[in-house]
């Protein structure tokens, strides 16, 4: 009799999106000349940057000849890729990250959840709420949790609320927590922390030896340049932090696939009698056994991001997006509406007129723009009550839903 890993049945299903595509079909049925448009779910919309292009058809071509094909590489990643990753996403920081404290991959999403392979089932696991929700389906598949509530949080998990009340600064646990996952700049709520709020959570795993998974996927998109866009310019915190990047949402990735993992030397675990074990070999052993690394032409299409022309075309892609997240913010504003985000993120958090529950936000928003958001309630308990907007899509269609939002919804009851 083959048994299951009965912890996946005490996964909540995947309600949101689901639910999300429900409403939608249902009211295009209904309304078959409506102009929907999507401001939801957190892909991008642009093309890659040309110097990728150009860069990958080059690596493809090498395929095609005996002298200069490549069969498997090194599983954690190309030289080229790991040295232009240190120079330009760490030295130029003046932050000392060594080549093989970075580990290539397919994806963040996948590195988040595979990270718990070395750690023990029995830490004590912190994250936000709202929260990115693979923090949460990751640890419940492992057996870190019990059961959901009726809330939906889940017993064994400590959940940190983020809100307007606490200008979406989280306070520390009051007791230990052993894995704390934190991303800045946030997706969903679109806010980014300060350098003295993340010396504060360093400073907190110091004394608690505990470990931050710090998930920068967003870094490219702060402009402040009081904001940390690694958690390796605060002080300490490479004893302390792992951290996720991706290519995805910076360079459009999201259909290519290629982020890293930083797991430096010196960051230490315990072992059940007390005694520090370095995490980095046991994921090395685990990247190397269960992956075979990223393929040869996205490693090089990722590779010139970093060129100049690659630097550049970036650039106008981040611009481009924060434009249409500028173009939200102040739309929402002259509509009266509360907005938090969208200023070093693309994600644009609005607190829902008149008290309306996330859901009957969304309809109203459905049913009197045609546009698609993303309920907050979705995201976790403490995002009932707010809604996510999402600046990946085309100037017309961010312009267009500005002028319905303005002339419709603002002189609704
Ligand atoms: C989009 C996103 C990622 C990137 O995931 P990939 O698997 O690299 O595409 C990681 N974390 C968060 C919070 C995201 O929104």
């Amino acid at each position: 009799m083959a048994t299951i890993n009965e912890h996946y049945l005490k996964l909540q299903s995947g309600y949101l999106f689901p639910e999300i595509a429900r409403r939608v079909t249902n009211y295009c049925q209904s309304h078959p000349d409506a102009k929907v448009i999507k401001m939801g779910i957190g892909d991008v919309t642009r093309p890659l940057p040309r110097a990728i292009i150009d860069a990958m058809h080059a690596a493809v071509e090498e395929m095609s000849t005996s002298h200069s094909f490549r069969g498997y590489g090194p599983e954690q990643g190309y030289p080229f890729l790991r040295d232009a990753i240190r120079d330009n996403c760490y030295r130029e920081r003046n932050i000392d990250i060594e080549s093989d404290e970075i580990f290539i991959s397919d994806g963040s999403k996948c590195d988040s959840g595979n990270l718990l392979d070395v750690f023990g089932t029995d830490n004590t696991i912190a994250v936000l709420d709202p929260v990115y929700p693979v923090y949460v389906d990751t640890n419940v598949m492992v057996g870190r949790t019990g059961d959901a509530g009726a809330n939906g949080q889940y017993e064994g998990l400590v959940y940190l609320p983020v809100n307007a009340e606490n200008n979406f600064q989280p306070a520390l646990p009051n007791g230990r927590v052993d894995l704390i996952y934190l991303c800045y700049p946030n997706n969903p709520t679109g806010t980014v922390a300060t350098r003295e709020m993340l010396k504060t959570w360093v400073d907190y795993a110091h004394k608690n030896q505990s470990i931050i998974f710090f998930d920068a996927a967003y870094e490219a998109f702060v402009s402040d340049p009081e904001i940390p866009r690694s958690i390796y310019e605060v002080e300490g915190a490479k004893e302390v932090a792992i951290e996720l990047r991706s290519f995805s949402k910076n360079a459009g990735f999201t259909g290519v696939r290629c982020a890293f993992t930083v797991i430096p030397k010196q960051l230490m675990g315990h072992t059940s009698d007390g005694s520090p074990q370095a995490i980095h070999p046991l994921w090395n052993r685990r990247h190397c056994t269960k992956f075979n690394g990223v393929s040869y032409p996205v490693q090089r299409g990722a590779a010139a991001s970093f060129s100049p022309e690659g630097r550049q075309q970036i650039a106008e892609l981040i611009t481009f997006y924060m434009n249409n997240a500028r173009l939200l913010r102040e739309g929402l504003k002259a509509a009266g509406i509360e907005v938090y985000g969208g200023v070093n993120a693309p994600y644009v958090w609005l607190k829902t007129p008149d008290d309306l529950s996330s859901w009957d936000f969304f309809d109203l928003l459905l049913n009197e723009s045609q546009i698609v958001g993303t309920p907050g309630s979705g995201f976790g308990a403490s995002g009932e009550g707010y809604f996510r907007l999402s600046a990946f899509n085309s100037l017309e269609n961010t312009e267009e839903a500005i002028h319905r939002i303005k002339s419709r919804l603002a002189d609704s009851p």
